[in-house]
């Protein structure tokens, strides 16, 4: 079902875990049958689409990128999952991810590196695709794919959009469900679209928004028709431009691009204010306490009895069992994870890490609040270079943090925020530009994307 070209660039790229063409053409003829019967369409009839592998699909292989949930096939369908084929979409297949959603670089999957389709002139160096989503960023950048499903809890749509030269939005906390996600850090987990451009992560976003009684979180909340209200029109709109995000020795390209979205917002009608945001430095170290912290309590449920691995030691009792399938099964990077989240939650030292860590983040979401007294919403950088090559930053887990540094501000405070892409470095790669908005108001930062893109 799929042609040469695109088994081709799966062999290249690697963005897919496991492909579903047969699963893809049943919703095309359910689709086609619905039409033949005169029945209503959804908004995604007919449009196949790639799917994070950290959704639950019912009887299909879903990994989370480890080991530890190989041969995982659910019971359950992911609400998310299931709302995108009741509007008509169809699943080509499980994108690649970082395992457990942990990674700016899609390269601690343990199923291979995603590897992007840009390059720098005359360099073969395979580039990152961003993560977590760089199975996703991958694919709809080459094409494989019209759409696919992210997730982000620290910045993983917006990243990988961002280094692929597509749109992705992260709406805000609550809008999508996280049932049937595979939890990473509960309080920041939050899926979205990732597109072409903007009026298509729209719509998307319309087919996966929407109040679920199964998450406790979901936002009992009609979900507005955005595609219909979009507009690149922001006359009487102001756009705050955060001093803080303005770092010293700043690439020179990520500011240039940033300076022409401020011009673009300005032509397209916006006043652009300067704003303070106070405390955007703790955000980074705040965020890689609160995610591990939640990510050591949320993969607890690996035990060897439950998922996918079970590694049984001859002679060996229950605890040996855990420690063996979760020495096996979690990659190097997830077990960094675990063991900050724990040190962070142990009895001598809560207070001091998690308890601050919480303080904080409230303080983060107060600077917002007060700054969106001024503005409608917030433009920023996505991340602070281009794509880097795979292997850059692969051995230094504290510079592959430091590529969230703009992204997980708007995750702790839990607004919607999106990437679009805006422009170019000097090697020719795409630079992507974040606007964040108030809580809800997922179409003005559409409408702020519409008028960059
Ligand atoms: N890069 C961040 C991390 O590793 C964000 C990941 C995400 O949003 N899932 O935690």
């Amino acid at each position: 079902a799929f042609n040469a070209a695109v088994v081709q660039a799966q062999d290249a790229l690697n963005a897919f875990i496991v492909t579903t063409p047969d699963v893809a053409l049943a919703a095309a003829a359910k689709v086609d049958a619905d039409r033949a019967a005169g029945k209503p369409l959804g908004k995604m009839a007919g449009v196949p689409i790639g799917m994070k592998d950290l959704f639950a699909t019912q009887g299909v292989q879903t990994t989370a990128a480890s080991k530890i949930l190989e041969g995982f096939k659910p019971e359950y369908e992911s609400t998310v999952s299931q709302k995108l084929w009741d509007a008509g979409a169809g699943m080509l297949g499980k994108l690649n991810l970082d395992q457990f959603a942990m990674g700016s670089s899609n390269e601690t999957s343990a199923f291979g590196n995603v590897v992007s389709p840009w390059r720098r002139p005359n360099d073969t160096a395979p580039l990152a695709p961003g993560g977590s989503s760089g199975g996703s960023s991958a694919a709809v950048a080459a094409r494989l794919a019209p759409a696919a499903t992210g997730t982000d809890t620290g910045g993983s749509i917006r990243q990988p959009a961002a280094f692929t030269g597509i749109s992705g939005i992260k709406p805000t906390y609550g809008r999508c469900s996280r049932w049937g996600v595979v939890a990473f850090a509960s309080s920041l987990d939050q899926a979205g679209p990732m597109a072409r451009d903007v009026t298509d992560c729209a719509i998307m976003l319309e087919a996966m928004a929407g109040f679920d009684p199964k998450d406790s979180t979901s936002l009992d909340l009609p979900v507005p028709d955005w595609s219909a209200a979009l507009s690149s029109d922001l006359r009487g709109k102001k756009v705050g431009i955060p001093r803080e995000y303005r770092l010293d020795g700043m690439d020179a390209d990520v500011a240039r691009v940033w300076d022409e979205g401020i011009a673009w917002l300005k032509d397209a009608g916006a006043e652009v204010i300067d704003i303070s945001l106070p405390h955007t430095k703790y955000a980074l170290p705040t965020y890689y306490i609160i995610a591990p912290a939640e990510a050591s309590s949320n993969l607890a449920r690996y035990d060897g009895v439950r998922y996918g691995l079970r590694d049984l030691p001859q002679g060996a009792g229950l605890q040996d069992m855990y420690a063996a399938t979760r020495a096996a099964g979690f990659g190097d990077e997830v077990k960094r994870r675990i063991l900050i989240g724990t040190y962070v939650l142990s009895a001598g030292f809560y207070d001091a890490y998690y308890t601050q860590a919480q303080k904080v983040r409230t303080l983060i979401a107060r600077d917002f609040s007060q700054a969106f007294e001024q503005v409608d919403v917030i433009l920023a950088p996505t991340a602070p270079t281009a794509a880097f090559a795979l292997g850059e930053n692969s051995d230094d887990p504290l510079a592959m943090y430091l590529n969230d540094v703009f992204s997980v501000p708007a995750s702790l405070a839990g607004l919607p925020a999106m990437s679009v892409p805006a422009g170019l470095d000097r090697n020719g790669l795409p630079l992507g530009l974040q606007v964040i908005g108030k809580a809800f108001d997922e179409q003005g930062v559409l409408n702020a994307g519409l008028a960059i893109e």
